[in-house]
Formats: C-alpha cells, sequence, structure tokens
C-alpha cells in the first residue's frame, strides 16, 4: 500500500483547536484514529470534556463582537484567501480524508476537496450580498427597514461520512454572515476538521472565530448543545441522535438547524433509457460506499423494466473494484469502520429471510472494513430492508404498475431529504419533481450538489438548508427597524390610550 498519508506531528499537540490554536482534550480519556482499510490506528488523541467546550465557546464568544462588526468586504476578503490556502493544501486534505474514512482517492480528491474549496469560495462571494429588505414607510408616520444580523456562537456537530464537507457546509455559512463557530465532528474522523480550522487561521480570519472540539457525543456533544452561551445548535446526523439533540436545545431556546438521515427513492419509468438507469442507480447507491444521506437505496422500476434493470445493476455492481483507497484505480474504499461494516451486514442477513440477495451480501476476507456492492430483490414495502437508513452500498429494487403507485411508494418512508425519477417524458418528469416530498428531486441523474443550490431535508430528514444563500436564513436573524417621521408628542395611535384628552 504506497503512497500512504501518515498524520504529521503537529497533531501531537492535541486535537482540539481553540483561539488559533492545537491543544489536548482534558476528559481524561483517549480515542483512536483507525484506517479503515486495514483495522490499523493511525493518530490517537485526548477527547475533549466539558472543560474544552467551555474554552471553545468562551473563545468564540470573546471573537464575535470583532467579527460580526467586519464589514461585509472584510470578511469576504478573508474567504477569499481561505479558499486560496484550502487550494494549496488539496493534496494533504485528500489524501488526510482518504486515510481516516477509507474513502477512495479519486473521490476525495475529485468531490470532497474541489466541492470544500468551491463551497469557501462561493460564500467568499455571498457574504457581500446579505441583504435585508428595503426600506419604506409602510405606515404613513414611520420608516421602517430590516437588519439582517449574525446570531453570535453557534454549536455545529457534524458526522464522519463527510468530515471535510460537513465542517464546511457548517462553518462557512455561519462565519460569512459575522458568527463564530464551536464545531464538534465526528471523534472518529477529527482530522481534517483541524486541518480546515487551522487553514482559517492561516487565511488571516481572526483566532476564535472556528474552533473545533473533537469528543465524544453524549459528552462534549451535549454539553455544546445544552451550553447557554451557544445560540443556535446546527445539527447533521442520523435522525434518533437529532430527536436527542432538538430536546437539550429546547431548554435553553435555541434556534436548530437540523440535517438528518435519508432512504432517497429513484423512480424508473417505462419509458427511461434503461442503460443511464442502470448507471445512475449503481452510482447513485454505492458513491462514498453507501455512506451517503442522498444515496440511492431503494430503486422502484416499472414492470416493463424491472428484470432487465435488476440484471443491469447486478452486472455492473459486480464490475466494480473494491480495493486500497489510496490506489486511484480503486472504486469502492471500505466502511468507515469494522463495527459499522457489522451493523450493514447485519441488515442484509436479517433480509435473506424475506427478500433476495441478488448480488453481493458478504465481506471480503481481509482486515478492512469492506463490503461487497449488493443488490436485494423481492423485499415488500413494509420491510426493515425498504424503510430503514441502513448507510452501506446496498441497494433495495422494487417494482411498481401505475405512476400513481411508482409516487406513492416512492414516498412511503418517514425521510424526505432527496429523490429521482427517471424518464424521457417532460409530463411525467413534471408530475415527479411536484409529488416527490423531498428538500432535493433529480431527473434522469441522482447525486450531484452544487454550492449555489440549497441542501436540506423534509419530515424526518429535518429542516434548514445547508449551502446557497439559503443558508443565510439559518445563520441571520432579522430586525424591523421603525423609527417616527413627525416628531409629534402625542401621536395619533396614543389614542388607544389616552382617548381624546
Ligand atoms: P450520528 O447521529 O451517530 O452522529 C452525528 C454526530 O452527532 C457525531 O459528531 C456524534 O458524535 C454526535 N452525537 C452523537 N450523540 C450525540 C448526542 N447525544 N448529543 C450531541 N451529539 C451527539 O451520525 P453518524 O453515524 O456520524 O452519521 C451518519 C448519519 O448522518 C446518517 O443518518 C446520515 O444520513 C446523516 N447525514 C445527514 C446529512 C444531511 O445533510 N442530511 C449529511 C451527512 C450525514
Amino acid at each position: 500500500m504506497g503512497n500512504r498519508y501518515h498524520v504529521p506531528n503537529r497533531f501531537a499537540e492535541g486535537a482540539q483547536y481553540i483561539g488559533g490554536r492545537l491543544r489536548p482534550g482534558t476528559s481524561g480519556r483517549t480515542q483512536a484514529v483507525v484506517d479503515p482499510a486495514t483495522g490499523a490506528p493511525v493518530h490517537r488523541y485526548e477527547l475533549a470534556g466539558p472543560a474544552d467546550v467551555d474554552a471553545a465557546v468562551a473563545a468564540a464568544r470573546a471573537a464575535f463582537p470583532r467579527w460580526a462588526g467586519a464589514t461585509p468586504a472584510e470578511r469576504s476578503e478573508a474567504l477569499h484567501r481561505f479558499a486560496s490556502v484550502l487550494a494549496d493544501r488539496a493534496d494533504e486534505l485528500a489524501r488526510a480524508e482518504t486515510l481516516q474514512c477509507g474513502k477512495p482517492i479519486r473521490l476525495t480528491t475529485e468531490f470532497d476537496v474541489p466541492g470544500t474549496i468551491d463551497n469557501t469560495a462561493f460564500f467568499a462571494g455571498a457574504a457581500r450580498h446579505l441583504q435585508g429588505q428595503s426600506a419604506g414607510e409602510y405606515s404613513a408616520d414611520h420608516t421602517s427597514y430590516v437588519r439582517r444580523e449574525p446570531i453570535g456562537v453557534i454549536g455545529s456537530i457534524a458526522p464522519w461520512n463527510y468530515p471535510l464537507q460537513m465542517a464546511a457546509w457548517k462553518i462557512l455559512p455561519a462565519i460569512a454572515a459575522g458568527n463564530t463557530v464551536v464545531l464538534k465532528p465526528a471523534e472518529i474522523t477529527p482530522l481534517t476538521s483541524l486541518m480546515f480550522a487551522e487553514a482559517a487561521t492561516d487565511a488571516g480570519i481572526p483566532d476564535g472565530v472556528v474552533n473545533v472540539v473533537s469528543g465524544a457525543g453524549r459528552d462534549a456533544g451535549e454539553h455544546l448543545v445544552a451550553h447557554p452561551d451557544v445560540a443556535m445548535t446546527s445539527f447533521t446526523g442520523s435522525t434518533a441522535v437529532g430527536r436527542r439533540v432538538a430536546g437539550l436545545a429546547a431548554s435553553t431556546v435555541k434556534r436548530l438547524h437540523l440535517e438528518l438521515g435519508g432512504k432517497a427513492p429513484f423512480v424508473v419509468f417505462d419509458d427511461a433509457d434503461a442503460d443511464a438507469a442502470v448507471q445512475g442507480a449503481v452510482a447513485g447507491a454505492l458513491i462514498n460506499s453507501g455512506q451517503d444521506c442522498t444515496a440511492a437505496t431503494r430503486v422502484y422500476v416499472q414492470r416493463p423494466l424491472y428484470e432487465e434493470l435488476t440484471e443491469g445493476i447486478a452486472d455492473v455492481m459486480a464490475t466494480v473494484r473494491l480495493g486500497d483507497p489510496f490506489d486511484p484505480a480503486t472504486d469502492l474504499g471500505p466502511l468507515v469502520s469494522a463495527a459499522h461494516r457489522d451493523r450493514v451486514a447485519a441488515f442484509v442477513d436479517r433480509a435473506r429471510g424475506y427478500a433476495t440477495v441478488v448480488t453481493g451480501g458478504s465481506a471480503p476476507k481481509n482486515e478492512g472494513a469492506y463490503y461487497r456492492p449488493t443488490l436485494i430483490a423481492g423485499a415488500a414495502q413494509d420491510s426493515e430492508i425498504v424503510q430503514s437508513e441502513i448507510f452501506g452500498p446496498v441497494l433495495v429494487i422494487l417494482p411498481f404498475d401505475s405512476d400513481d403507485e411508482g409516487l406513492a411508494l416512492a414516498g412511503d418512508t418517514p425521510y424526505g431529504l432527496a429523490a429521482s425519477a427517471g424518464t424521457r417524458d417532460v409530463f411525467r418528469a413534471g408530475r415527479a419533481t411536484r409529488e416527490l416530498r423531498a428538500g432535493c428531486v433529480w431527473i434522469n441523474d441522482h447525486i450531484p450538489i452544487i454550492s449555489e443550490m440549497p441542501h436540506g431535508g423534509y419530515r424526518a430528514s429535518g429542516f434548514g438548508k445547508d449551502m446557497s444563500a439559503y443558508s443565510f436564513e439559518e445563520y441571520t436573524q432579522v430586525k424591523h427597524v421603525m423609527y417616527d417621521n413627525t416628531a409629534v408628542v402625542r401621536k395619533d395611535w396614543h389614542r388607544t390610550v389616552f382617548g381624546d384628552r
């Protein structure tokens, strides 16, 4: 396994980034970062405890007045420099992400890292477009205008599936709008979040604007959510943990943004291009080894195409190359950990009792957390494999007859993050975009995202938007300012209090 990445020596100082420098955690507990391709620990660090969260929140709070008071142009310039520092470090970021997640180097080099740099450049521009509504005399005696203001210290919590991109999605709109941030990455994948924060400092973003606490969810995570000096919680993760976070945030009446789980359907109508649907279903299901909240996990195929697509998808899945994530020829890396691989395998093993494993359904015999691309047919709509988020390279295929039935089945899970439809009929496409209840609907594709467009869920997939100018709705609050224009002592409306006296 050549060209592997080694965790730089500077991280021996610790995995907490507070007030512009690395320091150790004080929880008294340590955490290993494990290479999921080999099972070998590649780094060990002291986890953050409540005292570290307190220190990070204090640093963010101290940095807030100056950062919030910077002009949009000043924040924009800092973000442009940030994008440029990230671009200079693209190779290191890609290799560190591949090491800690097991993602194929093609994915980190062509998707995770350029996506993050582009997001940074987008928010550098967007920082100068923050606007309130235009002013006007909505009452004859007053002038009103709306100020759009930052909220304060944002406590952000991110998952392990796209650590760098999730750090970027959480931090960039928040700081572009003048907030300061304490980010808690998943404790098994802290490295690129720390590198992201270091790059912010090296770009001249003031100390304390971006802080990272690498700690466990129950410990550092809950302390951050419940912290009285944190004005908002922005959480990306599972729906189960999101529910708990929402409960904790309620105790301090925090603003909340929840990006939760998904179980995205891909509805293939009988006029679709069958080859394109096969390619799209496999790519949409296997991206990031299926550890993607928007991954195509349920493909519904109208009866005339069902057999052809089942065979086609199984054949293409069998050509996918599992291997060393650092080898550019590798298509599919391991899952993030052996424990997660076992969880995925258990879903498939339980499904054998009521469905057919068409291809895959096993783990190769090596030390990594690999699992073969898996297609499952014959499952009932209400079965676990169709309804639950598996978060692995597992696709379920189901037939449908009428268009009504296909769209109804697609909507029949608690989730609503993403969905897609394959058809060459413009009216079917139009109907699907209207009726699929999800935060993103693709036609004849599944997965692409771009900085300018919002990402976020409906229903059990959460609420609020990442990316795009829409994310400013989460990270700003609007204030109505009203001026009296009359200078009259006893104003007209005072009659409601004084009568005609
Ligand atoms: P998770 O919910 O287990 O953990 C997410 C984060 O929450 C981690 O940092 C974890 O340490 C922290 N956490 C855990 N318990 C906590 C608690 N009690 N209080 C506060 N924080 C706590 O999710 P995961 O396994 O890391 O990630 C996979 C999940 O993330 C999937 O459900 C996936 O769909 C979802 N996800 C959603 C999006 C989206 O945009 N909607 C994007 C990526 C991932």
